[in-house]
């Protein structure tokens, strides 16, 4: 395998759609530092996002480097091309150096059927009983199920392998991390699915360091994970038996870790989660991105005046276009019509109305779930006021800052990386960044 840059055993990607939060971001980074949890920083942004905001990836390379620099953090931080393809990422390739290789398109669609039979082939291990430390049971795979995954999966392994050497080619020298992510799809990819597209993956040569496989359960935008909680923490464990046995049997890279994508916001699986890498000593990439545009929309609206116009103009705007903002995210959003508010309704909101409805709090009796979906997918509305809302982010910034750290650190970063209660006097308070 050749060489390549490699991620830190925790790290946490952060979205910013606006490119005006990525101080505060790392603020939360720094402060989980202090706390003694190294989490490296990888601020993320996708094509679409990008293309809705009409941004260049260029942007969130100097957005990045300008936070490191004023909040002087000397430890590792990376910007990921976040759901590129070979048709996307050439503008992408200078300014990362983590590149997120999205094959979802390709799944389900078959390859050649010799290069199937000759996967089949090459793997008589993945047949047959198959002990991998820690599951409970052997893994028995049949022959016909291996050739049934290859079929499902293969093309879209090769397609990763294709985009991979052309980023390293324009690159020049593979210094950068590579990450594949399948789970824009439809079904969730189980442990022993797991298993075979790591090899397949080997085979292919990718120096994969982060793998994002569709989990089962909802993982939608901005809001809690809806599913079998118990489904889930077993899957989960078996996906990292499953990475720790690949590494060893295919010489994938020792990072190797699993990407959790949608990954904010998902409270009640973050214990779980927590216990498992635990158990295995493994790392974790956790995929965060609107959650900081939900922040600066509390904060917006917490800063009353223009602010509180801002946030109650663009919900007003978002429940009149309902269905067209949310056909996109139909596979990842649930959201209850009867619960939305009108837009009157809205209007007459105090701050702390509108605060309360939108932050991801399940104790506050305001908490209002399809409110904080909508408002999710709307992020259209502010980028299409341009000027207005830039000069908002700037008036706000304190406000908005603290909230941005409080969420990204209080209720991500903490439940995930930092063990049991933490004692309260000694944790340093969440402050604003100064500009
Ligand atoms: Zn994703």
């Amino acid at each position: 395998m050749s060489k390549y840059l490699s991620l830190a055993k925790f790290s946490f990607g952060m979205g910013d759609r606006f490119a005006h939060q990525g101080k505060a971001q790392l603020h939360a980074c720094v402060l989980a530092t202090q706390l003694g949890a190294d989490v490296v920083p990888v601020w993320n942004k996708s094509n679409r996002e990008h293309q809705f905001i009409g941004t260049e990836p260029a942007s969130l390379r100097a957005e990045a480097d300008d936070a490191v620099k004023v909040l002087g953090w000397n430890k590792p931080y990376h910007v990921d091309a976040d759901h590129i393809r070979l048709e996307t990422v050439d503008r992408f390739v200078a300014p990362s150096d983590f590149f997120t290789i999205d094959v979802a398109d390709t799944i389900g669609k078959p390859a050649a059927a010799a290069d199937v039979q000759a996967f089949v082939k090459c793997h008589p291990e993945l047949t047959g009983a198959l002990a991998i430390p820690h599951l409970d049971h052997p893994l028995n795979i049949a022959p016909a199920e291996v050739e049934r995954v290859a079929n499902k999966f293969l093309l879209a392994v090769q397609d990763a392998g294709k985009i991979y050497r052309h980023i390293a080619q324009a690159k020049g020298v593979p210094n950068f991390i590579t990450e594949v992510s399948m789970d824009e799809t439809d079904s969730p990819q189980t442990p022993h699915e797991l298993l075979i597209i790591l090899a397949a993956l080997a085979d292919e040569k990718i120096p994969l360091q982060t793998v994002a496989p569709k989990f089962t359960g909802r993982f939608n935008k901005g809001v809690d994970y809806v599913g079998d909680l118990k489904q889930f923490e077993k899957e989960f464990n078996e996906d990292l038996a499953v990475i720790a046995f690949a590494i060893r049997q295919y010489g994938l890279p020792p990072t190797l870790k699993l990407s959790v994508h949608s990954g904010s916001d998902k409270f009640s699986i973050y214990e779980p989660m927590r216990r498992a890498l635990k158990r295995f000593n493994a790392g974790v990439h956790i995929k965060t991105a609107g959650t900081t545009w939900l922040e600066e929309l509390i904060g917006l609206a917490e800063a009353g005046g223009d602010g509180l116009d801002i946030a109650r103009e663009i919900y007003a705007y978002a429940i009149n276009h309902v269905d067209e903002f949310c056909a996109p995210y139909a596979s990842v959003i649930d959201i209850d019509k009867r619960q939305l508010p009108s837009a009157a309704a809205v209007n007459a909101w105090s701050s702390a109305q509108f605060v309360a409805a939108l932050r991801h709090d399940q104790k506050n009796p305001g908490y209002n779930p399809s409110f904080r979906q909508l408002l999710h997918v709307s992020y259209k509305v502010a980028a299409n006021m341009g000027d207005r809302y830039y000069h908002a982010l700037k008036k706000h910034e304190a406000v908005i800052a603290k909230n941005v750290t409080e969420n990204l650190f209080e209720r991500h970063i903490k439940p995930l990386f930092l063990e049991g209660p933490q004692p309260t006097h000694a944790a340093p308070r969440c402050q604003t960044v100064a500009a």
